[in-house]
């Protein structure tokens, strides 16, 4: 594995302070979430200025180790007597086993797990589950906590086990949802996919990524080996069990020697949503789609057989995609539909008209999506036809043109202004996210890990 696929993952850190934590005798499941939290809270809270010059491994000391240090102080303070553990159900565990895992050495826990309706949940566990404990040092049950689906359309619950005295009480909650925010690192060698898969980045990361570029970068031909990415995103967890993903906060994309970077950015109390925004501060969707065609893993698996670009701009004033018949086909950016209809030589058609004169032309469609009629509004990424081959045209592709005042122009070669800056204190708090976010990638170059793995494992 490359160190850089490793490198900043909350997976290899929680790891690493787990290992930490064994050998120094307290296993913390809420030091792990504490961690997690200052994580994701670090994430943006901008750094010193200084610290852009320290080697890795210090920032991650400054960042990691000392919290959960005060976090395992605090609890030796607090209950030194008391021990906390997490464990996962294997495949095979009786109760008698995964309570000794847990270092439970209580015959009255055990019995009362094995005999109250509420507790009994306990065993129906299926194996990766996670289950969370604390015992005194002689063993004894202090309580006991784990995650259950009761039922299809019920909430997920926490079943709690707690000591009562001399006995015991079971009860079932409401579990809470904890937001955990992971840094991942890939390198392309073959696919986009392939180097996702990799770095074990989620689907639904990988395709948000390739939203977040897709006016700058064309992921069906532009990929080049060695190409490189970071990504920020959210994770939600319960009790130690992933959930969900949730949305791609930044990212970084080296392709073909060119860097782009973007963030997404939300003013607090703003009813508009919030967007991505490239590091300059300009909202990516005010650019237009470097392709107009939908990428995805399936989409990927073609490009690698076959190029998709017939010709870049061409003396018939457009650009033509080659795709498979009923690829589907995008709005390259917001806008209204000015034309939906069959036009000669183009065949099926549509022509969206966007700001400051600005048009986009679609041509040679098997279909059109349901609902595009003229004057509907589209947004950036919409879904409005299909790839085909009717009017003039040789074989299925989509033929596309950019228009200024109703004259199509290479794409390429309009420098599109940012329709809306941003106010002086919108962008004062957006370069407190984007700093973070800029110095964090910068510790996840990869001649920097290799000085980091090194002094660690
Ligand atoms: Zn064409």
């Amino acid at each position: 594995m490359q160190p850089n696929h490793k490198y900043l993952s909350l997976g290899s850190v929680s790891k690493l302070l787990l290992g930490t934590s064994r050998k120094t005798r307290i296993i913390s499941a809420s030091g792990l979430f504490f961690a997690a939290c200052t994580f994701g809270a670090i994430g943006f809270a901008p750094l010193a200025p200084d610290a852009a010059d320290l080697p890795v491994s210090l920032i991650e000391q400054k960042i990691t180790l000392p919290n959960l240090s005060q976090q395992i102080a605090a609890l030796e303070q607090a209950s030194p007597q008391y021990y906390m553990r997490e464990e996962k159900v294997r495949t095979g565990d009786t109760l008698a086993t995964l309570l000794n895992r847990l270092g439970i050495n209580d015959a009255a826990a055990e019995n009362f797990i094995k005999s109250d309706s509420t507790a009994r949940g306990v065993m129906q566990l299926r194996a990766g589950k996670s289950v969370q404990a604390q015992t005194n040092d002689a063993g004894s049950l202090q309580w006991l906590r784990t995650t259950v689906v009761s039922g299809r359309d019920n909430p997920v619950k926490n079943i709690v086990v707690a000591r009562n005295g001399d006995n015991f009480k079971a009860v079932e909650e409401t579990a809470a949802i904890q937001m955990r925010v992971e840094m991942r690192s890939g390198l392309i060698h073959s696919s986009l996919f392939a180097a996702t898969d990799n770095a074990n980045i989620p689907d639904p990361v990988a395709t948000q990524m390739v939203d977040m570029f897709s006016t700058n970068i064309d992921f069906t031909s532009d990929l080049r080996k060695g190409d490189r990415f970071n990504v920020v995103y959210e994770t939600f967890w319960q009790n130690g069990d992933f959930v969900r993903t949730g949305r791609v906060l930044a990212g970084e994309f080296i392709n073909n020697g060119n860097t782009y970077q973007s963030v997404w950015f939300q003013e607090p109390g703003s009813k508009q949503g919030g967007g991505y925004y490239g590091f300059d501060g300009k909202s990516l969707k005010k650019a237009f789609l470097k392709s107009p065609l939908k990428f995805s893993r399936i989409s990927s698996v073609f490009s690698m057989r076959k190029h998709p670009i017939l010709g870049l701009w061409k003396q018939h004033k457009g650009v033509d995609f080659a795709a498979t018949t009923g690829t589907p086909i995008r709005a390259s950016g917001d806008g209204v539909l000015d034309f939906v209809g069959t036009q000669g030589g183009y065949g099926n058609f549509i022509v969206i008209k966007h700001w400051n004169n600005y048009s986009t032309a679609y041509a040679h469609m098997s279909r059109f999506a349901p609902g595009m009629r003229k004057g509907s509004k589209v947004s950036q990424g919409d879904v409005i036809g299909y790839v085909g081959s009717t009017g003039w045209a040789t074989g299925p592709h989509l033929h596309y043109e950019f228009r200024v005042n109703n004259v199509a122009v290479d794409p390429m070669s309009v420098n599109i202004p940012n329709a809306q800056p941003m106010t002086t204190a919108q962008l004062r708090q957006f370069r407190n996210i984007t700093g973070d976010i800029m110095h964090r990638f910068a510790l996840m170059q990869p001649q920097k890990n290799a000085v980091k793995l090194a002094s660690i494992e």
